[in-house]
């Protein structure tokens, strides 16, 4: 006998319906009638809750990405439902899975044609030191030819390690200057990478 289908067991309460939580207010000045803040601030308060995501999954770990972005996890609750594939559409640069040392240049091409702003999340074990491939053909970590903001460690990490790696990316995008890429210290960043 087949089982019965049923719809909507748990029904959401009216008044569940229109409770939209809000991004947190940056810090500022507020006065009856107003709020003040800083530029930077709100700036970084746009930039952290529109995150492009750029998935560069070579393996296993891109199997976890993937469900980090399915309805269970659903990274699209922190403002980042958009994938791009395209460099130039995004601003993180997810790497996940292991790089052999020939998609090493690939990798970098891919960073090189993102805009700044730009901000990269080693995922995994792989991505951030070569994992258990200490081979002569792996890469011992993709901080040895771009930048890394965050590593999210694990063999695989689980969805609930990126989605924490992801909010600690928020966190940086959110607190930096809107003239940290102008900078003397970022471009010395840049130079010890040999990018001009
Ligand atoms: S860290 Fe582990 S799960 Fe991730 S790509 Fe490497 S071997 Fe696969």
């Amino acid at each position: 006998m087949p089982r019965p289908v049923r719809f909507n067991i748990h029904a959401v309460k009216a008044d569940q319906k229109d409770n939209i939580s809000l991004a947190n207010m940056p810090e500022g000045h507020v006065g009856e009638g107003f709020f003040a803040t800083s530029l930077s601030k709100a700036v970084g308060l746009a930039r952290k809750n529109s995150i492009w995501p750029l998935p560069f999954a070579t393996s296993c770990c891109g199997i976890e990405f993937m469900a980090t972005m399915a309805s269970h996890y659903d990274l699209a609750r922190f403002g980042a439902e958009r994938l791009g594939f395209s460099p130039r559409q995004c601003d993180l640069l997810m790497v996940m899975g292991t790089i052999a040392k020939k998609m090493g240049p690939p990798l970098k091409q891919v960073y090189l044609q993102m805009a700044e702003p730009r901000w990269v999340i080693a995922v995994g074990a792989c991505a951030s030191s070569g994992g258990i491939f200490d081979s002569y053909s792996v890469l011992q970590g993709i901080d040895q030819i771009i930048p890394v903001d965050v590593y999210v460690p694990g063999c695989p990490p689980r969805p609930e390690a990126i989605l924490d790696g992801f909010m600690r990316i928020q966190d940086l995008v959110g607190q930096e200057s809107v003239r940290r890429r102008n900078s003397e210290q970022y471009k010395a960043l840049l130079q010890s990478y040999g990018i001009q």
